[in-house]
Parts: structure tokens; sequence; C-alpha cells
């Protein structure tokens, strides 16, 4: 056990996909002296306590983080400004705050306004996750190999930020440090984009006329089913992401619409090369990730699970 770090008394908020699995990591590292955990749900907190996902399920969000060394907002994106007005009277002095969002600019505006100044607002976004939601779905080793970003404010004082970098460290994640606006930008393109593309595309065939469903069901290996799971991703979550990352996406989006008019144009001139040489860069980019350790048999959605780190 020895130089396993310990955390004192850890708070979720939120216990969906990563909450859970934020809170499976915590038991089975060890790493809280005690984990209390939340949710708004009824529902939830009993399946919670059913499962014992925490040492304690807390009523309320005040509940969950009165006293707690770090609490960690896992609700959407458009709850972190509820969930910080609920605590911040609760929270005790040189306690950490921070979150999962998928969208950091906009949950720090929301959530660092309504906290009190001595408490350390640390956001964080472990780039982890699949297509499923709720308590159920979290699994321990989600985060393994994983990267988890944090977006500190710049007043934010260094020895905090490494102790949550040890925490994200503790639960198998690799962790960077960016800010806020350049982390939604990177995102826009290599999560925001690519859902809305497949909940774009899974649309449209839903409304085809001449394919029939069953057809598109058929033979769904031919690509679109690699599009449906992503497409089944949490439409609270989706949503909120695009409400708050409009900006970044819209650009990214502007680029992408200019790159698929290039091959549309390439498709109907005949222009084989253009299109040969394209598919030629975008395959040494699959490539690149798989060089990094960063694929995973299908995607970061249904990956197998892996064993957690080593704890010493
Ligand atoms: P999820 O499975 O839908 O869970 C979110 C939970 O938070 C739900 O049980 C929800 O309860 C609860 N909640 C909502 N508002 C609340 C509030 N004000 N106080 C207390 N609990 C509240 O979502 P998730 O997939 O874990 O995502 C959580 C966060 O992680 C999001 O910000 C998302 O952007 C981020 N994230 C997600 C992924 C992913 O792949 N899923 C990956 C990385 C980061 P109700 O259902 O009753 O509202």
């Amino acid at each position: 056990m020895t130089g396993t770090p310990t955390f004192g008394r850890v708070a979720l908020i939120g216990l969906g996909l990563i909450g859970s699995s934020i809170a499976r990591a915590v038991k089975a590292q060890h790493l809280a002296d005690e984990l209390v955990a939340t949710d708004n749900s009824p529902a939830v907190r009993a399946r919670a306590r059913e499962i014992a996902l925490a040492d304690r399920i807390a009523d309320t969000n005040a509940d969950a983080a009165t006293g707690a060394d770090i609490v960690i907002a896992c609700v959407p994106v458009g709850a972190c400004g509820a969930v910080a007005k609920d605590i911040a009277a609760h929270l005790k002095p040189g306690a950490i705050v921070s979150d999962v969002g998928s969208v950091k600019h906009a949950v720090l505006k929301d959530m660092a306004g309504q906290l009190p100044a001595h408490v350390h607002f640390i956001p964080a976004h472990p780039v982890a996750g699949t297509e499923q939601s709720g308590p159920d779905s979290g699994f321990a080793e989600l985060f393994v190999n994983r990267w988890c970003i944090l977006t500190p404010p710049d007043d934010a004082a260094p020895d905090a930020v490494e102790r949550l970098r040890s925490f994200w460290r503790a639960l198998g994640a690799n962790v960077e440090t960016m800010g806020a606006e350049h982390h939604d930008l990177v995102l826009a393109i290599t999560s925001h984009l690519p859902h809305l593309i497949a909940y774009t595309i899974v649309g449209t065939a839903d409304e085809l006329e001449g394919v029939t469903e069953s057809e598109v069901l058929k033979f769904s290996a031919g690509g679109f089913r690699d599009f449906t799971r992503i497409a089944a991703s949490d439409p609270t979550m989706w949503r909120d992401v695009f409400l708050n990352n409009k900006d970044a996406v819209l650009e990214m989006l502007g680029t992408f619409q200019e790159d698929l008019s290039k091959l549309t144009r390439a498709i109907r001139r005949g222009d084989g090369e253009a299109l040969f040489d394209h598919f030629s860069r975008t395959r040494a980019i699959r490539r690149g990730i798989l060089d990094i350790g960063q694929d995973a048999a299908s995607a970061d959605f249904g990956r197998p699970h892996s064993g957690l780190p080593g704890k010493s």
C-alpha cells in the first residue's frame, strides 16, 4: 500500500456513467478515507445504495459536499452552475472543487463565480466514455490509459492542481493541462463534431426513401453500425455540449463543410487522384492513433476493460 495517495473525504455529485466509474475506481484503489456520493434522482440514489457505490449516499448535494476534501460534479455541463450554487456554502476551506464536463469554458464561467474564495476550483475532463448512462453503466477501468485534461484558472494554486493531477493518475489516467478555450477547440474537432456527424447520418438514414429500414440495419456493418453506437450517446449530455461549445463547434463545422465540398467536387469530377490522396492521408492519421496506444477495439465505445494500474 505504500505510495498510494489518499485523498481524505471524496464527494461525487451525479452518479451516471462518469460518476459511478470514478466511485468504483476510488473504491477499487482505496483512494479515499470516506467516499460520499449523491445524485438528484431518488431512483439513482436508491440504486447507488443497493450496489454500495460509496461509503455513504447523501440525499442532497450540500450534504455530500460538507466536509469533503475533493468534490467532483459529474453532471451534465448545463447543471454544473446549479451544483456549484448548491454546495458553495458547505465547502470546507482548502477543498478542491472539480467537474468532469466535456466543455470547459462554459463550466468555468458557470461555476467559478458561485464558489467561495477559500476553495480551489480546478475543472477537469476525462476523455473517456461509452454511449451508456446511469449508475450501472460505470466501470473502474474506464479511465485507464485515457487522458484527463485539467483546465486550471490562471490563479489556481499549483499544489492543488498537483493534488488533482495525482487523483486522476491514481485512477489510471494520463493528465494534461491546458487553457479552457483551447480545450474546447481541440474537443470540438476530436469529439463534438464526430458526434454531430454521427447524429446526422443516423437521422438521415432513418428518413431515407428508396432504401428500407431493414436494409439499413441488415447491411450496417458497411460502416453505418459504428455511427449508430456514437449516435446512441446520452441526449441530455450532448444537448448541453452543443449549447455550451457553440463557437468552437461552429468554427470546426465551417472547416468541415469546406472539406466536404472539396470531396464532393472530386467525386463529381471523377478525380480519383484527389480521393486517393485524401484517403491515404486519413489512413496515416489512424495509424498514428494506433502508434500512440489510443486505439481500442471499437473506438472508445465499448472497449474491453483492462486492469487498473498497480498501487505503488
Ligand atoms: P449520466 O450518465 O447521464 O449521469 C449524470 C447524472 O447526473 C444523472 O444521474 C443525473 O440525474 C445527475 N444530475 C443531473 N443534474 C444534477 C444535479 N443538479 N445535481 C445532482 N445530480 C444531477 O451522464 P455522464 O455520461 O456520467 O456525464 C456526466 C458528465 O461527464 C457530463 O458533463 C459529460 O459532459 C461528462 N463526460 C461524459 C462522457 C461520456 O462519454 N458519457 C465522457 C467524458 C465526460 P438525472 O438523470 O435525474 O438528471
